[in-house]
């Protein structure tokens, strides 16, 4: 199989100083210390692991002979996803903004599992389906365009309605070009339909500080504003630098019920 690649894991990164391991860990804390003072950060770190649940979370995101991580299946019906027998978790989000770059480095320790990617025009748009051993299911949701085939949204509808063993919907958002005219539509979906989502910010590498700072804060006050079932804490990462894929695979582990306490830093 391939190697992992750098700071996959967890004990790559705490080799790293310090100021540089709160960044790769906890790429939103990082940021606090430029915003104006008296801002309230406690929707910076309502989610805050401490190493023993980081580590926990990491050991599901870990293949091994006991504990196959393995793509399932693609569905393009309701009628052809695999059964609901575990908790689930999906990501959306429109082409292009990082989905596949972002399940490949969740999934990086498990280097046979093969994210497939179609993206060609006119390819079938299919929801792909991937089993993390006997603790839960990861769906990546078709990238929708700005004008999504209407069978399409329907297929998206239609699963995020009847998908009774979902626990949390992932919101990607490019964090470098903030909340665009097609995610405030996925939003409001979400928000019809009461599903509980968390918004996750990516390729943050490529936004300088004081844009990321404006995106987040910009997001943070919408989310506040106009949402009800949004987690008000945003995840950022970076697929590439692996900042914040370390404390994504943690929350994930925490929503499907495989953390029994996650006790704070
Ligand atoms: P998808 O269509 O949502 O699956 O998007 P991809 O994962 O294919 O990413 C789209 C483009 O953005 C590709 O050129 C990726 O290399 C790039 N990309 C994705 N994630 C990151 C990231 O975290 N940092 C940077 N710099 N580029 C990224």
């Amino acid at each position: 199989g391939r190697a992992s690649p750098p700071l996959a894991a967890l004990s790559q990164v705490l080799r790293l100083e310090r100021s540089r391991r709160t960044a790769i860990v906890f790429p939103l804390q990082k940021l606090e210390r430029y915003l104006a003072p008296g801002t309230d950060t406690a929707r910076f770190r309502l989610f805050q692991p401490g190493l023993a649940a980081l580590q926990r979370a990491e050991a599901l995101f870990r293949s091994d002979r006991g504990h196959p991580i393995d793509y399932v299946s693609s569905a393009v019906r309701m009628d052809h996803a695999p059964p609901p027998a575990l908790p689930e978790v999906c990501f959306i989000g429109r082409s292009n903004v990082g989905k596949s770059s972002l399940i490949r480095a969740l999934f990086s320790l498990a280097p046979e599992v093969e994210i497939r990617v179609s993206k060609t025009p006119g390819h079938t748009k299919k929801m792909n389906f991937f089993k993390v051993g006997k603790y839960f299911t990861l769906v990546d949701m078709p990238g929708y365009g700005y004008r999504a085939p209407q069978d399409f949204v329907e297929m998206v509808e239609a699963y995020l309605q009847e998908r009774h063993n979902l626990k949390r919907t992932f919101l990607l958002v490019d964090g470098v070009i903030g909340l665009q005219k097609t995610d405030h539509i996925a939003v409001e979906m979400l928000e019809e339909f009461g599903i509980p989502y968390v918004m996750v910010l990516t390729k943050i590498d490529r936004a300088s500080r004081g844009l990321l700072l404006k995106n987040v804060l910009e997001i943070q006050e919408f989310v506040k504003e106009n949402t009800q079932g949004c987690f008000p804490q945003l995840f950022l990462v970076s697929s590439v630098e692996f900042s914040g894929v370390h404390l994504l695979r943690c929350f994930v582990a925490h929503v499907t019920g495989n953390l029994p306490t996650v006790e704070a830093r």
